[in-house]
């Protein structure tokens, strides 16, 4: 049920603009590609591109986030991914909550403060680009797209949905942005079922019953 993620174009996210953005709510480049990096794994059905090196290795090819084709990740650098990619996890389910826990943010800021992020100038304005080459450009690259989501605020719409088997990265682009489930009919729905049969179980098991569905 969960979609590919698609190809991310490697220039896209080379200089994020000071004057760009555009509307919150619009799937761009930055945003395939942060939710492809935090859909890497997928709890469902117990998959994890990030389980190996060569895992790793070849999500970035696929991706083109390395076009000079650079070593393999090390050992070390995969652990870094992981640890990356749990810390943007946690802090994109907070997302639904009005603040982030400052624990949480912490975590992911020290993970980021170790990535070779520049200052970039080009036509379009100064902005950030990756730096650096091979696993830690490629990664930078996926801050560099966080970095791009928040200055157009952004970045509080990439969510985790909060249904446990399913745990899936979504872009909210609702209007109030207020999405809860990956998928309405789906995750919404099985949990819109468990409440309704919590609430009637409880219901009849009690002296009341309550009425369901309203
Ligand atoms: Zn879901």
């Amino acid at each position: 049920m969960h979609g590919e993620p698609t190809r991310h174009d490697p220039d896209s996210i080379a200089i994020t603009s000071d004057n760009g953005g555009g509307a919150p709510s619009v799937r761009d480049a930055d945003v395939d590609l942060l939710i492809a990096f935090l859909n890497t794994v997928d709890v469902e059905d117990g998959s994890d591109e990030l389980a190996s090196t060569d895992g790793l290795h070849d999500w970035i090819v696929r991706l083109g986030l390395d076009p000079g084709a650079a070593a393999p990740p090390t050992a070390d650098e995969l652990t870094f991914a992981r640890e990356l990619r749990d810390a943007l996890r946690a802090t994109a389910r907070s997302h639904h909550e009005p603040t982030s826990d400052p624990a949480v943010t912490a975590d992911l800021d020290a993970l980021a403060s170790r990535l070779p992020v520049r200052v970039a100038f080009g036509p379009a304005g100064v902005g950030v680009a990756a730096a650096g080459d091979g696993t830690c450009r490629a990664l930078a690259r996926v801050i560099v797209a966080t970095y791009a989501l928040s200055r157009r605020g952004a970045w509080q719409r990439v969510k985790i949905c909060p249904d446990d088997t399913c745990q899936w990265a979504f872009f909210d682009t609702s209007r109030n942005r207020s999405r809860r489930w990956c998928s309405m009919e789906v995750c919404g729905n099985r949990n819109k079922v468990r409440a309704y049969r919590e609430r009637h179980v409880s219901g009849v098991a009690g002296e009341k019953d309550e009425r369901p569905g309203a």
